[in-house]
This record gives structure tokens, sequence and C-alpha cells, in this order.
């Protein structure tokens, strides 16, 4: 093997096995792992690394390479330069089937054939059509009040979907009950460390676009930080003498875990209400820590914003960029304002934001 689990408390090496999600040794409370290469990366190609035997494992479902465009009436507007990276060009509708490519394609390389996975949206229609792709069985744990939408999406592509009531932490304990019950292996997209490598195919995409000189900065909308973390891992590994952009961290103001840890202040799990952007709203990120981490070694910022900014920045991309963002992808652009005001980004600079998901994926509620 060229690679191993690395546990981010004890920094201990595990050979890699799907059945291993979480770090055994009983002081770590189940940390979570991240995959560290045995062999270096190949500087010159600009490619990243990965977790497979075998390159052409990778499945391909025509994930990644999205493009980017420039925002021409957003950079007046702010007297910035502002890109946006088409993430809901994915073959899902967002961001998520790069992450799912990599840990089904990992998964099958171990002769996986049937899997486990608790999700409200997205990720779990990203794992159930690559898991439909490639002939894998898969069994997805849904709050019973996820969006109809999401829902459908799911069961569309053929996974058996399970419907939990209580909060959304009821979906993964079932979901890790039925895993143990069965000995199927637990694939949660906010776990398996194979899923961040899949993602840091975005970082790469961005320092092939801007080369010499990358974006001051880069907003990110943030549940779990799997985009942000993979972005910044592929910088490192890329390593390349290029400035790394700053990486900012946006989440929901009625619940913001990252944005306390980056703060140093204590999250409490009950001091939650409901969000509308419901992709980002998780209660207790596993990668949490990782995430702040990240913010911080780039000299980023973490930044709440509410309900009310979130709705009328996903109505004004749309009516003055003519994308038509996922509720939870509109949370950047209401960061924005703050931002400079705090003096976080300065005028003229460049700033890049993905488009984590579709529109379409959660529809607005006050238009007929
Ligand atoms: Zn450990």
């Amino acid at each position: 093997m060229k690679y191993k689990f690395q546990c981010l408390k004890c920094q201990n090496t595990f050979d890699p096995n799907p059945l291993l999600i979480t770090c055994n040794e009983t002081s770590c409370c189940n940390e979570v792992f991240e995959i560290v290469y045995t062999t270096n990366s190949n500087n010159a190609v600009l490619e990243p690394l990965i977790p497979l035997l075998d390159s052409v494992n990778l499945i391909n479902m025509g994930q990644g390479n999205t493009p980017i465009i420039k925002l021409n009436s957003l950079s007046k507007e702010f007297d910035l330069n502002i890109y946006a990276k088409l993430e809901y060009m994915n073959p899902t509708g967002s961001f998520k089937d790069r992450g799912s490519s990599m840990m089904i394609s990992a998964l099958k390389e171990f002769g996986i054939k049937e899997i486990v996975e608790d999700s409200s949206g997205n990720a779990g229609a990203s794992i159930s059509a690559y898991s439909a792709f490639s002939k894998l069985k898969s069994h997805i744990f849904v709050p019973e009040n996820a969006p109809k939408n999401k829902v459908a999406q799911i069961e569309l592509y053929g996974s058996k979907i399970y419907k939990i009531p209580g909060p959304r932490d009821n979906a993964t304990e079932s979901a890790i009950k039925f895993s143990k019950q069965n000995s199927l292996p637990y694939s949660s997209h906010n776990l398996s460390p194979y899923f961040i490598e899949g993602t840091k195919s975005f970082g790469y995409e961005v320092i092939n676009f801007f080369k010499n000189e990358q974006p001051n900065h880069i907003i990110f909308p943030v549940g779990n930080g799997s985009l942000l973390i993979g972005s910044y891992k592929a910088y490192k590994e890329a390593n390349q003498n290029i400035n790394i952009p700053k990486h900012h961290a946006i989440q929901s103001a009625n619940l913001s875990p990252i944005v306390f840890e980056y703060e140093k202040l204590k999250w409490n799990p009950e001091d939650w209400t409901p969000t509308i952007a419901n992709g980002i709203a998780i209660l207790n990120p596993p990668r949490v820590k990782q995430s702040a981490l990240v913010v911080s070694n780039t000299k980023g910022s973490a930044i709440s914003v509410t309900d009310e900014e979130i709705i009328d920045w996903q109505i004004q991309l749309a009516q003055k960029e003519g994308i038509f963002a996922e509720i939870t992808a509109s949370a950047t652009f209401a960061a924005i304002k703050k931002m400079q005001k705090n003096n976080i980004i300065k005028n003229k600079e460049s700033v890049l934001i993905p488009i984590t998901g579709f529109g379409l994926k959660d529809p607005p509620k006050n238009f007929n």
C-alpha cells in the first residue's frame, strides 16, 4: 500500500481498511482519520495523489473540471475580482461527487459490494448515484424531515431509503447500528478519509487555472468542511511556489460549530435553531478541529450569516449573475460585505467562491 490512515489526534498510522472508520485508541474518542502517502507527489504533473492501487479504477461519471467564471456585476459592486467555480455542474448537482467518486472507487478496490451511509441531502444523492453506476447496493439513512426533493433524488438512483424520526443525529445512530448488525461498512461522507482525498481535485483545478496569480481568498460554505479541507490539502500537496489563498468558512448564525471552534468558544449542540441552509447544518461535525485549523493556517476567517441574508443573496445571485445556487451555497455571498467591513477582504483583491450545489436541489418556497 502506498498510503496509510492517520488518526488526527494520536497521529498513529493504520493499514487502510474500509471497516475502520475512526481511531480505536481509547483516549482518541473515535477521532477521524486522514490519508497520508508513503510516496511523494509528482509536482511537475500537478495531479492529486490518490488512494487507489490503480488510477484506472477511479470511477468517472464526469465529475470535476467544473468551469470558473468571473462575476462581473458583483465584482463591480464590491470593487473586487470575484470568480465563481460552478460546482453544481457535477453529475448529481453538487461538489459531493468529487468525494463520492473517490470513496466508492476505493471501496470497490477492497471488493465491497454493499454500503451504509446517512445523509440529509447532497452526499446521499451523490453516493446513491455512484453506487448505481458501480453496481453497489447502498442503504441510506435520512432524517424524516429532510428536504423532499433531495430524498427523491436519493431514491431515484435506487438506494434503499430509511426515514428516521427525530433530530439529524438519530439517522447517524441508526446507520451505524444497521452497519454493525449486518457487518457492512459505514461509509459516511463526514468520516471517510477517502472522501476528502476526492475533494482535493477542486484545489488542483484552482491551482492550474490561476497559475502564478492565485486568488487572495476562497470562501466556502461549511458544514463538515470537506471541500475546505480538500482544497487546502491540494495546495500543500502540490507544493508549488505560489501563495495559498486565505480559506474562509461560512456558516449559518443559527448553527455554527466551526465558527465557535475557530473563535475558541464552547459550542453547545443544544444551542441551535433550525436554518434554511440545511446543507451546512451539522450539529457535531467530525472534522470541526481540522476545518478550524485550515482557516487559521491560511490566515482566513470563520463567519456566520443570518438566514435572511442567505435568502436575500440567493435572489441577488440569480438576478445579478444568472446563477441559481442552492440556498446553502448563497451563504458565502452574504458574508462578503461583513468581510470587507472588517478589513478581512480589501478592495481590488481576488475572491473565488464555489457554488457548491444547484438551486433546484431545494427550490425557494416564496416563488411559484
Ligand atoms: Zn488516535
